[in-house]
């Protein structure tokens, strides 16, 4: 290692993109520090659902699932509503076969299904056995098997440290201590992911949605940190209000700041209704591009699920404090049926609606009326179109309503780089010796995704951008030749 430096490359963030980028730069023959300022590595990549957007693999051909690079490039940029950085998607849609598919099969991942998400032509979503835990164990272990040896738990990043405009390292805080110190280094991965968890943050950067009650929705150290560090070095953020956001949480009972938010998932029969006891969205578009918006157009902007008893027990709460990768924390989940003010119960739906402060009558005439259509065996409901075939009437005592208010859960806009994830100055001149990766750059490049996202296309780009961030930092500091990939054409 060159004399006066602490390391090679310095990774800020343990999470997904920052273990890929300390692989790629350890491969390359760079000696790595990788420092975070939680008490345990993961970031929001351990507490994900571990869905990845890929395209062309193995999996999908075994499945008969024919699809093609060109094809999910027009999906991706479709669906992104214009604004995608449709450089990077090319780029990142071409290498997730080998250069993620297979590269997480090596380290032992396994994929058992896809999911169909909206938007997309094929499934391409794949899931890992284990959710984003399992992901994240398997870096973790590859990286571990490897010799990086050198993890910095509790320790915060607080400034960049800069000599002639180059960026040579990092100022920590031990954060049980409070001292600080600096690590001097080669070059600079930021990968210190999102700013989703940091409420005010969001309505900073969208005002529109200040009259509204928006949940925080990811992990505990997404606070926007990183950002602000990149910015005060001088590099540039792009698209911060492109802010994907889920319209199916509800608030955490145990926060007493009331905005971290919990997603719901596992109700495939929940009816959504209004303050006003009504219907106003197909249920099963629940993704961020249509329930959400739908949500918002509400007065007031919240809705409740109605569920009944076969409900309540299929219900996940996707958090890590009540899943554990695949195991539910039941005990947990009673005590939110019990304690939260924003889930209701009751034998009557007149009694449910006298809770939720949803009119009565109107209330009973939704659901009455719902329960119709499937008892007539139609198709599809005919006032918003939601596919009835498998679905459940709400009719088994006891009910229940969950609140439900928007979730900011994704940041889509972040901090701008070229394709070596090298930041970007205001004047998108390359900063010398700093890379940013994953979510912190909006996924990878600074909006990969634009203003809605295929899923799946949050994971898979911030783990492939670790890559590419980590081989060009060691590339900067001396070794390797940079990334090099294999592309599907
Ligand atoms: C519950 C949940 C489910 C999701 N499911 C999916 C899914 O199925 N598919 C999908 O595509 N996407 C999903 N996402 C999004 C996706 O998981 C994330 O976008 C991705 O994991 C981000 O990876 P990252 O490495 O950039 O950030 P993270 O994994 O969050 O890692 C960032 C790390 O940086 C650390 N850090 C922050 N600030 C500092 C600082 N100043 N100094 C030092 N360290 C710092 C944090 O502690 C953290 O460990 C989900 C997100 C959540 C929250």
């Amino acid at each position: 290692m060159e004399k006066g430096r602490d390391a090679d490359v310095v990774v800020v963030g343990a999470g997904g993109a920052g273990v890929a980028a300390a692989i790629d730069a350890h491969d390359a023959g760079a000696r790595v520090i990788i420092v975070d300022s939680h008490r345990q590595p993961g970031g929001a990549t351990a507490i994900s659902g571990g869905g990845c957007c890929m395209v062309g693999t193995a999996f999908q051909r075994e499945k008969g699932i024919e699809d093609s690079p060109d094809l999910a490039f027009s999906d991706w940029v479709h669906f992104g509503q214009g604004s995608a950085d449709e450089v990077w998607a090319r780029f990142y849609i071409e290498h997730s076969a080998h250069d993620l598919y297979e590269w997480l099969t090596a380290m032992g991942v396994v994929w058992d299904s896809f999911n169909h998400q909206e938007g997309n032509t094929v499934p391409r979503w794949h899931h890992p056995v284990g959710n984003g835990k399992a992901i994240f164990e398997a870096m973790h272990a590859a990286a571990v098997a490897r010799g990086i040896d050198s993890w910095h738990m509790n320790t915060e990043a607080v400034a960049l440290l800069t000599d002639d405009q180059r960026v040579t390292g990092v100022r920590v805080r031990d954060k049980q201590t409070s001292q600080e110190r600096d690590l001097r280094a080669g070059a600079v991965v930021m990968a210190s992911g999102g700013f989703m968890s940091n409420v005010e943050m969001v309505y900073q950067y969208r005002p529109d949605l200040r009259p509204h009650r928006i949940l925080g929705g990811s992990h505990v150290e997404a606070t926007g940190r990183g950002h602000r560090l990149v910015s005060d070095a001088g590099g540039i953020l792009t698209h911060m209000g492109d802010v994907w956001m889920y319209a199916y949480a509800t608030p955490d009972y145990r926060d007493s700041e009331g905005e971290r938010g919990l997603v719901v998932r596992g109700l495939p029969d929940y009816v959504w209704v209004n303050a006003q006891g009504r219907r106003f969205h197909n249920e099963s578009l629940s993704g961020g591009a249509s329930a959400t918006p739908a949500v918002l157009a509400q007065d007031p902007a919240y809705c409740w699920a109605i569920i009944d008893q076969t409900g309540r027990d299929t219900v996940e709460i996707s958090d890590p404090y009540y899943r554990d990768g695949l195991i539910k924390h039941w005990d947990r989940i009673d005590d939110l049926f019990q304690k939260s003010p924003h889930i209701k119960e009751s034998d009557t739906l007149r009694g449910l609606a006298g809770e939720t402060g949803v009119p009565g009558a109107v209330l009973e005439e939704t659901i009455t009326r719902y329960n119709a259509y499937i008892d007539e065996g139609l198709q599809r409901d005919p006032d918003f179109g939601r596919p009835l075939q498998g679905r459940k009437k709400v009719e088994q005592a006891p009910f229940y309503a969950l609140q439900f208010f928007p979730l900011s859960r994704k940041s889509f806009g972040g901090v701008k780089t070229d394709l070596r994830c090298q930041v970007l100055d205001t004047h998108f001149q390359p900063m010398e010796g700093l890379f940013g990766a994953g979510e912190l750059a909006g996924m990878a490049g600074g909006h990969i995704n634009g203003k809605a996202g295929l899923e799946g296309t949050m994971l898979g780009p911030a783990l492939f951008s670790g890559r590419v961030a980590g081989a060009w930092a060691a590339n900067a500091a001396g070794f390797g030749p940079g990334f090099v990939g294999t592309p599907l054409r």
